[in-house]
């Protein structure tokens, strides 16, 4: 199968739709991280996302509405607190898990009564989304437990040759997938930390609590149990602010014949003065946005990439944390 990528515009929208519609699966932008999509009322078409990413059969999809989709046809809003979320915090990179009416196939959902739903930002994934009118599943565009794409040339690395399109709206904004919250109780629940943080869910929802996933556990969302974002090279994580446990590291991996990149944020460029950087930026929404784009650049540069934490894991900092670990831990 040839794959082509094509800027999102008025062709490419109604080749994409033509595609879903049919029971085909393509790469699509959105603000957070590009999606492999299909139609969630097809099961078939649902099968192929797993197949084509390797995902495992318990971890369930997100269903991606247009910004006037009517969400009571999928799921149950059973708690007040959750009109003020979608009023605060939609469109944009917040999924909300509900009781599901089952429209979107069980397949998409791993069997589970719950759906997870988000209304993207992205313009590109609007259009897409209105065209076809109707919930798209799409995980993440990447082989399992790789790194999430966040051009489309990302998604053309990882599944060229197994889907026959890829919708390029640009570098996503966000840069790590969105936050997942669990709607089903009295208080909101993060399941997955994300751009959309405790403080801000807290500030309108009037509360909000942070799964805990321990050990032995009945894991609430089952995807965070996966070891995930991994780039395709040795890393390594060291705290904030240990440079000399850095320094120390990269020479060892330099005096060994190897080629390090020190991963870490523009405030340490001063301690690394001729050394191999993938710089992060500034703020924590320009670290976000940039960590998975520097992931991948590193994996294709690299034989090592050293990474620094985070200075804290507040606000953004909590997912950009999660991740860090997960991929570089
Ligand atoms: P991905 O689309 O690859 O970024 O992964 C979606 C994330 O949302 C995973 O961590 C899933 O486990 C989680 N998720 C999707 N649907 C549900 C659901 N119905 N209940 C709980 N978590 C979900
Ligand atoms: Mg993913």
């Amino acid at each position: 199968m040839i794959t082509e990528i094509k800027k999102v515009e008025k062709e490419s929208v109604a080749l994409g739709k033509d595609i879903l519609l049919s029971g085909g699966v393509i790469g699509m932008p959105t603000e957070t991280v590009y999606g492999l999509a299909a139609v969630g009322t097809n099961p078939e078409a649902v099968k192929e996302i797993f197949r084509i990413k390797g995902r495992p059969s318990d971890n369930p999809l997100i269903a991606h509405v247009h910004k006037d989709y009517d969400i009571n046809k999928l799921v149950e809003i059973e708690h007040a607190y959750v009109y003020c979320l979608i009023d605060a915090f939609t469109p944009g990179p917040l999924t909300l898990v509900f009781k599901s009416k089952g429209v979107v196939c069980k397949e998409a959902v791993c069997g589970g009564d719950t759906l997870a739903v988000r209304i993207p930002s992205h313009k590109g994934a609007q259009e897409l989304l209105r065209a076809v009118d109707a919930p798209i599943v799409a995980p993440s565009a990447n082989l399992s437990k790789h790194t999430s794409p966040v051009t489309a040339k990302h998604v053309y690395d990882d599944l060229c040759g197994q889907i026959p399109l890829i919708l390029d709206g640009g570098k996503c904004a966000g840069g790590i997938e969105s936050t997942v919250l669990d709607v089903t109780g009295e208080i909101p629940r993060i399941l997955r930390a994300g751009l959309i943080t405790k403080e801000m869910i807290e500030s309108v929802a009037g509360g909000c609590l942070i799964a805990e996933h321990k050990e032995g556990d009945k894991v609430k969302s089952p995807g965070v149990k996966y070891k995930h974002y991994r780039p395709r090279c040795e890393t390594a994580l060291f705290d904030y602010g240990d440079i000399e446990g850095v320094i120390e590291r990269y020479d060892k991996e330099v005096k060994a014949g190897k080629n390090p990149y020190i991963m870490c944020a523009n405030e340490f460029k001063k301690d690394f003065e001729n050394k191999n950087l993938l710089l992060l930026g500034q703020t924590p929404e320009e670290i976000a946005s940039n960590l998975y784009d520097k992931l991948l650049e590193g994996e294709k540069k690299a034989d090592i990439i050293i990474a620094i934490a985070m200075e804290n894991e507040k606000g953004i900092f909590l997912g950009v944390m999660n991740r860090l670990r997960k991929s570089c831990g």
